[in-house]
């Protein structure tokens, strides 16, 4: 089974393939990018803010409409919360099989920084590979260096290896998209 990347336009256009295929790469799954056909639902004003779980429901209603059985992993640039959070770098909903990463608080000049390609790039991997562990069943994990560790800052996410660790990675080989393949 392949996982589909849906690359909205408020990312980076860049970006799209690079970051695919370290994705691809690093969860051992099969991935295609194209634009994204999800409108991002769940916008609040007074927040500037989108709500991740109503992204997530956007991609979930078109995915039951277009009959589509892949995983969907969207990149955004759009601002992400979820409840009471201030903000969120992604979410995923294993259930259905989708999930959403925001760019917006992975660029350096968020934090008044010089941006840096190589940076936003390497955030957006490890993001991205994360939210495909969730898609894959994985929880986070306790070791600050791989990329199941939850990070709550931009510093954690920096701190993270663009690795799994040996357990995780072990469940991502035994649980990998592409074991569907082989039944
Ligand atoms: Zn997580
Ligand atoms: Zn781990």
């Amino acid at each position: 089974m392949l996982l589909l990347i849906f690359w909205d336009s408020s990312a980076p256009a860049g970006l799209g393939l690079p970051v695919s295929r370290m994705v691809s790469e690093l969860t051992g799954t099969e991935v295609r990018v194209c634009p994204s056909p999800v409108i991002l639902n769940g916008y609040v004003g007074s927040r500037h803010q989108t709500d991740a779980r109503a992204v997530i429901d956007s991609i979930d209603l078109l995915k039951h409409r277009q009959s589509l059985t892949s995983p969907v992993l969207l990149f955004c640039g759009t601002d992400l919360f979820i409840g009471e959070s201030s903000s969120v770098f992604g979410l995923a909903r294993p259930l259905t099989g989708s999930a959403v990463v925001s760019m917006a608080r992975l660029c350096n000049s968020y934090y008044g920084r010089d941006d840096n390609d190589d940076d936003l790039l390497d955030r957006m991997v490890k993001e991205g590979a994360h939210e495909v562990g969730h898609l894959l069943g994985l929880d986070h994990c306790c070791d600050p260096a791989c990329i199941m560790h939850n990070p709550i800052t931009l510093d954690d996410l920096d701190r993270k290896r663009k690795s799994f660790c040996p357990a995780c990675r072990e469940q991502v080989a035994i649980r990998s998209f592409r074991v569907d393949t082989i039944v």
